[in-house]
């Protein structure tokens, strides 16, 4: 059966997600206060509809409850935000993902009950962040305080040379996860594997073993 997925906001975050979802084939219900942005929305997702989040009966006769996993996507009403996910989380809905504005309205959210709390700007602003100060780092993705995984794009520092020449592991304790040359990706390299110029390599460590990795050879 599909996943069912309700997004309650319909600003560029919301309405990114409802995108993305209906394009994965995914049943979204889309809510909004604001009629013009549902009626942008009735085309591209499986229900459009205009409704206030804070408004606990509406969302019942919307059949919230039943819906796998709901986003809340209020941008600035901190108020709103914070009522809608307490709302759903007296629903008993299994997955709630929340975008918060600023840390104190994230702490509010985890507090009371949110399944899973995004910062969208915050983290795209550290993704960009480290790919200005390192032409080398394509992309970053924070997995905790302490560990990451980044992209990092194989120059003449280590072009041509093995896996088992570079000893990464050994001398970085970090884990090079996948190689990808072009439009093809190996994952789990093989320690003979030569790095070509242009590579890009993905790998996960502590973030101070990272950092040491790229400074030596990228
Ligand atoms: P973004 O930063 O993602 O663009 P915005 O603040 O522009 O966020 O958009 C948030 C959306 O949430 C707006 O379309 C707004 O109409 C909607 N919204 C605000 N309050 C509520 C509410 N109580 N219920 C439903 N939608 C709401």
């Amino acid at each position: 059966m599909k996943k069912q997925f309700a997004v309650i906001g319909l600003g560029r975050f919301g309405g990114s997600i409802c995108k993305s979802l209906s394009e994965q084939g995914m049943e979204v219900l889309a809510i909004d206060t604001d009629e013009e942005k549902v009626n942008n929305f009735s085309t591209i997702v499986t229900h459009a509809v205009v409704a206030d989040g804070t408004d606990e009966n509406a969302l019942k006769s919307l059949g919230v409850r039943n819906f796998d996993h709901v986003i809340v996507a209020i941008g600035d009403n901190i108020q709103a935000s914070i009522l809608t996910t307490l709302i759903l989380e007296e629903f008993g809905v299994s997955h709630i993902t929340v975008k918060a504005q600023n840390d104190y309205h994230e702490k509010v959210l985890n507090k009371i009950g949110a399944h899973k709390v995004v910062h969208p700007e915050r983290d795209m602003g550290i993704r960009i962040a480290h790919n200005i100060v390192s032409k080398n780092v394509l992309d970053y993705l924070e997995l905790s305080k302490d560990y990451s995984i980044v992209e990092l794009i194989a120059g003449e520092k280590i072009c041509n040379k093995t896996l088992i020449d570079l000893n990464i592991r050994a001398k970085y304790g970090v884990n090079i996860m996948a190689v990808k040359r072009g439009d093809d990706i190996n994952v789990s390299p093989h320690g003979t594997e030569k790095i070509l110029q242009g590579d890009i390599l993905i790998v996960i460590g502590a973030i101070v073993d990272i950092n040491k990795l790229e400074n030596a050879l990228f």
